[in-house]
């Protein structure tokens, strides 16, 4: 208790006391550390909330950044005749900034109030075990992606796409700064999706750490990210856990504008046949491999070159319709 007792000042010191300082982990000091020095848990939970934030987004960007400027990796770019330049990255860098401190910064301080009215712990340590974090987190990732496939589709029609999400699909070929390039109103629309499975889990349960909160956060920016990195390896993890979704499917909703409407998993997509003309090109694909096994690898680049054109031309054509229909079916034109 000296040690804590050193370092907890005024306000947190009856929340902290009786509490065994020196049985806790590093982690678990660190975390009392850090609400002690900031003596205001609202401000505290707000600004590691948006340094967590930044930390995970633009750190895990960063090896996309140096694949990108690779050649050596250019085998395993999905749409290889589309490399992100410098200067594009540094465009779609500073509109993320902005957005991320304009908006982003001030509203975060909202969450903690709004944690702990619905009965998270924030400051409490210890921490949960990963026993009863990992069910946690899985069930967020479900209702995650079941929440982005339907409003992701909304987002697909009308006015909702005019002015909302065609901002994210300026870039046909994403990288994975590009996961977060999108309208305000998406970030909060898709942003739902992440928050609110806590939320109405913790509200239910009454049994829910903001750590857990964290590491699913966490875990959904690496998602996000590598999901736009535009690169398919052997070792990517939908090759191990095929029901994964990964940059091999999300970076077809960008090149071809349909289909491939979730985030993490594939099986809504596939329920619910959002994923038909994804697998008829993946089909093709491995079709025309085997048919051009004795070509040359020249060949069989145009080959597959030509039919990305004809995909993102279709695509151009679809993203036209969509505009032009509304939110609850059929067109909105006036003829
Ligand atoms: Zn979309
Ligand atoms: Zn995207």
């Amino acid at each position: 208790m000296a040690a804590l007792n050193s370092t907890v000042p005024s306000a947190l010191t009856e929340l902290y006391s009786g509490l065994d300082f020196a049985s806790l982990s590093w982690l678990e000091q660190t975390w009392v550390s850090w609400y002690a020095y900031i003596d205001n848990p609202t401000v505290a939970t707000g600004l590691m909330s948006f340094l967590i934030h930044e930390v995970v987004y633009f750190g895990r960007s960063i090896p996309w950044i140096i694949i990108d400027a690779m050649p050596y990796f250019r085998k395993w770019k999905l749409q290889p005749a589309k490399i992100p330049t410098p200067a594009e990255q540094w465009a779609c860098t500073k509109q993320v900034l902005l957005y991320h401190f304009t908006i982003e910064f001030p509203l975060i301080f909202l969450f903690h109030p709004t944690a702990e009215a619905l009965g998270m712990q924030t400051y409490q340590v210890p921490f949960p075990s990963l026993k009863t974090m990992a069910p946690q987190v899985f069930l967020f990732f479900f209702f995650e992606d079941f929440f982005h496939f339907c409003a992701h589709q909304a987002l697909h029609t009308g006015v909702l796409y005019k002015h909302i999400h065609k901002i994210h699909h300026k870039y046909s070929a994403p990288f994975g700064l590009a996961a977060e390039y999108a309208h305000p109103a998406e970030v909060f629309i898709l942003g739902a999706g992440t928050i609110l499975g806590p939320l109405i889990y913790c509200f239910f349960t009454q049994n829910l750490h903001i750590i857990t909160v964290y590491l699913w956060i966490v875990l959904r920016l690496f998602q996000a990210i590598d999901a736009h990195s535009g690169y398919d390896f052997p070792w990517s993890l939908h090759n191990f856990v095929p029901f994964w979704s990964g940059a091999e499917h999300h970076d077809f909703h960008h090149m071809a504008f349909t289909n491939n409407f979730s985030t993490s998993f594939r099986w809504w997509d596939r329920i619910f046949g959002t994923d038909d003309k994804y697998r008829a090109y993946r089909k093709k694909v491995r079709e025309a491999k085997k048919a051009m096994a004795g070509q040359s690898e020249e060949k069989k680049k145009e080959w597959e070159q030509a039919l990305m054109r004809q995909i993102e031309k279709e695509g151009i054509e679809a993203e036209k319709e969509a505009e032009a229909k509304s939110l609850f079916g059929g067109s909105s034109k006036m003829d």
